[in-house]
Formats: structure tokens, sequence, C-alpha cells
């Protein structure tokens, strides 16, 4: 499993996993099978963060790493800020860029939770709001571009 960079024309002409939905909808506990090889790359890497279609997998699970690494799977946006902020981003399957994109400061949102299959809620604010959200645009196939 590697992270998936893409080339300009690959970016162009929308092409690759990263430019899809994640919609396979599998079991928890087969879905915590890609768990431990996402944290390994997510630990390796620069990133706050690592959606499954970034490695080219096809399931809605991201991670987000903070003090330490929240397995997110299923997401659903319960409520998100009116106010928002406008920073620069960058995404690690897509290199030299940073774009800047406007994101709710602060969400709730809830998501089957590792290890044990249980549907947890959670807030999020500033840096993890918008890290977040970064994640969870790319489990609907979109990227900073798309802002
Ligand atoms: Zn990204």
């Amino acid at each position: 499993m590697v992270i998936h960079q893409y080339t300009d024309l690959e970016i162009r002409l929308r092409i690759g996993p990263l430019f899809k939905p994640c919609l396979n909808m599998m079991g928890a506990r087969d879905a915590w099978k890609y768990v431990g090889e996402m944290t390994k790359i997510l630990e390796q890497s620069a990133g706050l963060g690592l959606a499954a279609n970034q490695v080219g997998l096809d399931i809605p699970i991201f991670l987000i790493r903070f003090d330490t690494i929240q397995v997110v799977y299923r997401p659903k946006i319960l409520w998100m800020s009116q106010k928002y902020e406008t920073q620069s981003e960058a995404c690690l399957s897509l290199p030299n860029r940073s774009v800047l994109v406007s994101r709710p400061v602060s969400l709730k949102a809830e998501f089957i939770a590792f290890p044990n299959n249980k549907r947890k809620t959670m807030e999020f604010e500033g840096l993890s709001a918008r890290v977040f959200m970064h994640e969870f645009d790319h489990l609907k196939g979109r990227t900073i571009l798309d802002n």
C-alpha cells in the first residue's frame, strides 16, 4: 500500500480513485483490516490525515492524526458552524500544491470508531475540524482543487 500521487494530466482528467467517492460499505470488522497499514503510512508521512482512496481503496474510512490517531469509518456530519475560515491546505496526493480552502471552524460528526465498532459522536474545532473536512471530502471524491 502506497500513497497515490497524481500527475498534472491525471488531475486534469480526474483519473484514479482519488477522484471517485468511496462506496464499499463493508462491515467494520473487514474495514479494520486496513487500519494497520494505513496507520503506518500516515505515521511515515508529514500529513495530518489519510483517506482510503489516497491509497487506492474504495472504503469510506480515513485516519486523522493529532495527539493520537483517530480512525473514522462511515462518517456523517451532524452539525457544522456557520462561521468559516480560509487557510492554505496541502494534500499528500497532490504534491507541490497548496490551495486556500474555506472550512467551517467547528463541527460535530458521528462515525464508527475503531476497534469496538460503536458509533461515536465527536466535536472538532479549528485545525482538527479542517483536517476532518479535508478527509471527509476525499471520501466523496473531492479534493482541495474542488474548492
Ligand atoms: Zn488530502
